[in-house]
Order: C-alpha cells, then sequence, then structure tokens
C-alpha cells in the first residue's frame, strides 16, 4: 500500500494535519504514533474510579479564533467551562492571575477602583527597559513583592531556571488586571469537549482514507513504508539523531490519587507558589468536566528534567540551537514540521490547529 503522507504523531498537529489532507485533498494517509493511543498531550481517559482525568496534564480550551472554534465543533460538542486557578502561599488562596481582589486580600487593603489599582500598580511597580525576561515583564508591572511571592519560585520549580533566564513569553503569557475578573483566560470561546478529548481525536481520524497506527515510533518503518510526503510532528532534535545535541524539554511527573469525597479543593487547579512545596499546581479533574462523581481524583504535578519531553524551553540559547535544526528542515523537500515538538514552540492547542 502507498500512502500520499505519512504522519508522525496523532497530537493535535499531526491528527488536524491528517483530517484536512484527506476530507479536503482527498490524500491517504498514514498516521504513526508511539504511544498506545491517539490525542498527544490531550489525551484523557475514565480511570479505574470513573473520573475522566487528563494523563498528561490538565488541558484547557481556550480561542479567540472563531475558525478554530468552528472547525472543532465538527467533532465534538462542547460545555462551557471557565477556567479560575488559586494561588496558594502559606495557608491562603488568592486569585492568580493577579487582580484587585488579590491586591486587597494579600496587603489588607480596600482598592474600590481600577483607578486605585493602576495606581497601585504604578507605585510599586520597578520600571524596565527593554524588557528582556520572564523577570522583567512581571516586575515592571506589578514590582519585586508580588514577583517573589508569586512569580519567582513557582517558575523555578516549573523550568528550574531563574525567570531573568527565560523568555519573556512564559510568565508573560500571564495578564495582570486591575479589576475583579479572576478568570485564567478572557479569551472568546472557553469551552471543555463534552465528552472528552480523545472521543474528538476519534472523530478527527475517523476518515476512509486515514490509516493509523499505534505502539510504532515511526522510525521503525520509515523504510518498509511507501509514501510520497511526510509531517513531522515528534520532536525535531530526534529527527536528526541529535546532530546538533539534545534540545532541553521540561518534563513533569503526574502523581494520580483518589479520595472517597465529593470535593478536594475550591478550585480545579491551586498553583503552589511557595518555594517549600516541592510540587506546582494540583488539578481536581472532575471540577473541568463537571462530572458528578462519589469520589474524586487529583493530579499533583512534579516538574523534572527526565521524562516525556512536554515543554520546549524558551531561552535565547536554546532557541540558537533550534534554529541550527530550523535550518536542515529547509533543505528537505518532501518533509514538514509543525506542532509544539517539531516547532519547537510553547504553543497552545488553538496555536496548533490554526
Ligand atoms: P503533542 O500533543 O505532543 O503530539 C505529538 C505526538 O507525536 C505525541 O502523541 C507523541 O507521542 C508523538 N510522537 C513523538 N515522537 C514520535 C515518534 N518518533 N514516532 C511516532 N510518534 C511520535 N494547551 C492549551 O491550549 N491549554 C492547556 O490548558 C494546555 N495545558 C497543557 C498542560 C501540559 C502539562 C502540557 C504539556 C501542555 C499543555 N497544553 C495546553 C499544550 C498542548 O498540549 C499542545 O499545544 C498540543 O498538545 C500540541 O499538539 P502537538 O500535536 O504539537 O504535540
Ligand atoms: N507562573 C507563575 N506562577 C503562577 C502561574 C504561572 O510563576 O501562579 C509562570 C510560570 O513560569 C509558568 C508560566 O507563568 O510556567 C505560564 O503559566 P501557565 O499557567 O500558562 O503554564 P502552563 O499551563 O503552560 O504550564
Amino acid at each position: 500500500m502507498k500512502y500520499d503522507y505519512l504522519i508522525v504523531g496523532a497530537g493535535f498537529a499531526g491528527s488536524v494535519m491528517a483530517e484536512r489532507l484527506a476530507s479536503q485533498h482527498n490524500k491517504k494517509i498514514l498516521v504513526v504514533e508511539k504511544r498506545n493511543h491517539i490525542a498527544g498531550n490531550a489525551y484523557d481517559e475514565y480511570d479505574e474510579h470513573g473520573i475522566l482525568v487528563h494523563r498528561y496534564g490538565p488541558h484547557i480550551f481556550h480561542t479567540n479564533s472563531r475558525e478554530v472554534f468552528d472547525y472543532l465543533s465538527q467533532f465534538t460538542e462542547w460545555i462551557p467551562y471557565e477556567h479560575k486557578v488559586l494561588a496558594k502561599i502559606g495557608n491562603e488562596l488568592y486569585p492568580i492571575p493577579i487582580n484587585r481582589i488579590t491586591i486587597n486580600k494579600l496587603y489588607n487593603l480596600n482598592l474600590k477602583t481600577e483607578e486605585e489599582v493602576k495606581k497601585y500598580f504604578e507605585n510599586v511597580r520597578e520600571k524596565r527597559f527593554p524588557i528582556l525576561n520572564s523577570e522583567d515583564i512581571i516586575v515592571n508591572q506589578v514590582g519585586k513583592d508580588i514577583f517573589e511571592k508569586f512569580f519567582k519560585h513557582y517558575t523555578k520549580k516549573q523550568w528550574n531556571l531563574e525567570p531573568k533566564e527565560l523568555s519573556q513569553s512564559v510568565c508573560g503569557r500571564i495578564p495582570v488586571r486591575t479589576n475583579d475578573d479572576c478568570r485564567y483566560f478572557t479569551d472568546k470561546y472557553q469551552f471543555m469537549p463534552k465528552d472528552g478529548y480523545t472521543k474528538m481525536f476519534e472523530k478527527i481520524l475517523n476518515h476512509k482514507n486515514i490509516e493509523v497506527i499505534l505502539n510504532t515510533d515511526y522510525k521503525s518503518i520509515f523504510e518498509s513504508m511507501k509514501f510520497d510526503k511526510v509531517i513531522y510532528t515528534g520532536p525535531i532534535d530526534y529527527f536528526f539523531n541529535y546532530k546538533f545535541g539534545k534540545l532541553p524539554y521540561r518534563s513533569i511527573r503526574f502523581e494520580f490519587k483518589n479520595y472517597k469525597i465529593d470535593s478536594y479543593q475550591q478550585a480545579s487547579h491551586i498553583n503552589f507558589v511557595d518555594e517549600y512545596v516541592p510540587y506546582t499546581r494540583i488539578t481536581e479533574h472532575k471540577k473541568l468536566s463537571g462530572q458528578i462523581n462519589y469520589s474524586t481524583t487529583i493530579s499533583i504535578e512534579y516538574p523534572q528534567q527526565d521524562g516525556e519531553p512536554y515543554y520546549p524551553i524558551p531561552t535565547e540559547g536554546n532557541r540558537k540551537q533550534y534554529l541550527l535544526y530550523k535550518n536542515e528542515t529547509e533543505k528537505l523537500n518532501n518533509v514538514s514540521f509543525c506542532g509544539r515538538l517539531a516547532e519547537y514552540q510553547y504553543y497552545n492547542m488553538d496555536q496548533v490547529v490554526v
């Protein structure tokens, strides 16, 4: 059997490409996935307690793109879900992103208007110019104290780097607000797939022109299969046999626990921003799906160096190393590289779909 395309990886990048090429261009596609399931890092499944859990960390869908939302809506119904996160300092919980409620609680203030909060930030911020890194972008908005309380230690735990060693885009993902909006995202479309991500991927890949093989590293079948073109969504350094060295990725160990109680914590996500807590966040999965069950499952995230490559690490040095690989991709005619690992970019799901 000859295929038009070999697609490596059944995550968002690989699956959406497969669907588009099959349904819009009538191409024959072979998708090769090394894990024993589709959906990439968005994979979810019911655990032994009957709770829908996200195996590779909580995935919250949010986008401003009508096009992305409409496209995915062909494959799933949605439930409305606006993500809210609390940050824990000592025994107290504070809304994050930082907003008026956070400031009032933290400093025992009674700021009533957005103007007052703006003034407050104006007084405490430390002007930084140019903004060169993840420390600058936060300190420039809210000053050193808030930076140290909410960002410094969480970031060090998450990346094993100081914020000043990381691109401004990392902590710059988190806005600072002067109102009391406690939502993590303000995107126009904020939903969760009604039956979960994996079911949505089953529908995306359900096309007569698409064949999926699991548990297979593409390198093991590369020589024996016939195809015209390749779309590669795995780690770019692996494709080139690490010829310019291994690119650094950050991994996470997820510890799942089930409790025979209705509710474990006050929000679906709690971020542990203190230095002495060894993990970064706890997710209560039922609170993402709205599922009703007599028990509840949580996952605790311990960032680590080894393991599955989850996060490209946005530093200047790593970017330079990535560009050596990117340069190699330009010499290949029949291979396209896309997705978080192949482009070494800290993409959200919607950025990959687009
Ligand atoms: P992946 O999902 O990583 O898919 C790549 C696939 O390629 C994998 O299935 C992998 O097994 C396979 N593969 C790799 N090498 C090979 C090989 N040699 N042979 C065969 N197959 C191979 N985004 C959001 O929008 N909202 C969130 O809340 C959110 N939370 C996240 C939380 C965590 C902990 C992580 C790690 C990511 C999160 N993301 C979130 C980002 C989201 O996971 C990515 O944007 C998305 O999964 C990228 O899709 P992808 O197809 O590029 O990569
Ligand atoms: N961050 C932080 N404290 C928080 C939340 C986020 O320091 O309470 C920083 C941290 O460096 C993190 C980055 O901001 O990696 C982006 O946060 P986000 O919640 O978007 O991370 P993700 O969900 O991608 O892991």
